[in-house]
């Protein structure tokens, strides 16, 4: 990528599989274009619902196990709709405290209730559930952390949705396309399902390459958020060649499984090279490989100092994190190669020559 006219090498986009360059994908986009021109001209309620739309709804929903699908214009409209739509003012919505932003929005939008428990902690989300028995409650969480990389404990938040009543919504930006068995997300990795996990958001900025998002849950939730919805119904639906250009990624995802395989090498390398270099590494073992420098001046440095080696790593500072816990947030992606990965570790090395662990220490906190 050029930034201020010199080439980067990228080590911050979400682009886990290649797929916004892969010459298939835009090759759909423009084909697709060619005959269907490139806006869909209205909203899905009116006459923007094309063919396109259709099959990528019935694809996903097949791919992933679901009744239905529904087509939104991007991840965070599709948050806001599936909240707003779902949940009232006497309601509540308990949600872990890293999830993404637009699942606090989406709860503002809805004007339910809003519990947050501290990140991964079963038992706080199982008492905020229980505060409030006589309320209709979800429960909502990323699936893959978007700032941490870890994952949610899915089976045991099934659990206790299960014993209170609670419905299941699983927000899977960064799972979907990477994590899982035939790349099929968070909930297919833990051994679970629609049945125990009925709401799920896929989107396609991320592993997928392309834009929008889908919500994927029972018949009859689908058939309310068309109705209710507001981020759905009131918006102009995606371009159809974009959608055309997601159902190429999708058989792309589940044809060529060798992406996945080899995005979870250059992890794996990444990961055993930091290691061993000491560098502040948090616990994931997906493509987010987060190093924590804690202080926001420090994150802002490191990154700039890459920059000058010709590598492109956000510095992720507070609101999007925590205080005290400003970051490097370094996404690998099957695109690199492992030359490159490993540029980018001797790079690191030198610019975080502060902030090493010496590596049996560094060894122990990431288990
Ligand atoms: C990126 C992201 C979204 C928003 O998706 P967009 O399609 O980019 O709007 C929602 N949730 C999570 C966890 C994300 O990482």
């Amino acid at each position: 990528m050029i930034t201020g006219g010199r080439e980067l090498l990228n080590f911050c986009s979400n682009d886990y599989l290649g797929l916004a360059q892969s010459l298939d994908v835009t090759a759909a986009l423009q084909e697709s274009a060619a005959w269907q021109g490139v806006g869909s001209t209205a909203s899905h309620l009116i006459c923007g619902h094309h063919r396109e739309h259709a099959l990528l709804e019935e694809e996903l929903a097949d791919w992933l196990g679901y009744p239905r699908a529904l087509l939104f214009g991007s991840g965070y409209l599709a948050n806001l709709g599936l909240l707003q739509a779902l949940l009232g003012k006497d309601d509540v919505v308990v949600q872990d405290k890293l999830n993404h932003a637009c699942l606090l929005d989406g709860a503002r939008l809805a004007g339910c209730e809003l519990k947050r428990y501290p990140h991964g902690d079963i038992e706080s989300a199982e008492r905020q559930l229980q505060s409030r028995p006589e309320a209709a409650a979800m429960l909502a969480t990323d699936g893959v952390f978007s700032m941490d990389g870890d994952v949610a404990p899915l089976r045991e938040l099934a659990r206790i949705c299960k014993t209170e009543n609670a419905l299941l919504h699983v927000d899977d930006a960064h799972g979907v396309g990477v994590v899982g068995p035939g790349g099929r997300g968070s909930v297919a990795a833990q051994g679970l399902t629609s049945r125990e996990v009925p709401l799920l958001l896929v989107t396609f900025g991320k592993a997928m390459g392309t834009y929008g998002a889908a919500i994927c849950g029972p018949a009859d939730v689908i058939d309310a958020l068309i109705e209710t919805a507001r981020p759905y119904g009131f918006t102009t639906a995606l371009p159809p060649a974009l959608a055309s250009a997601t159902r190429r990624s999708l058989s792309l995802i589940k044809n060529e499984p060798w992406r996945r395989f080899k995005l979870a090498a250059l992890i794996a390398r990444f990961r055993r090279a930091a290691r061993q270099l000491g560098l502040p590494l948090l616990d994931s073992s997906t493509p987010i490989q987060p190093l924590l420098v804690h202080a926001n001046a420090e994150a802002l440095r490191a990154s700039r100092e890459l920059q000058e080696r010709g590598l492109l790593v956000s510095a992720i500072r507070p609101p999007t994190v925590p205080e005290g816990r400003a970051r490097l947030r370094v996404t690998l992606s099957s695109a690199h190669s492992e030359s490159e990965v490993d540029r980018l570790l001797d790079a690191l090395a030198e610019v975080l020559k502060d902030h090493l662990m010496p590596p049996r220490l560094a060894k122990a906190t990431n288990r």
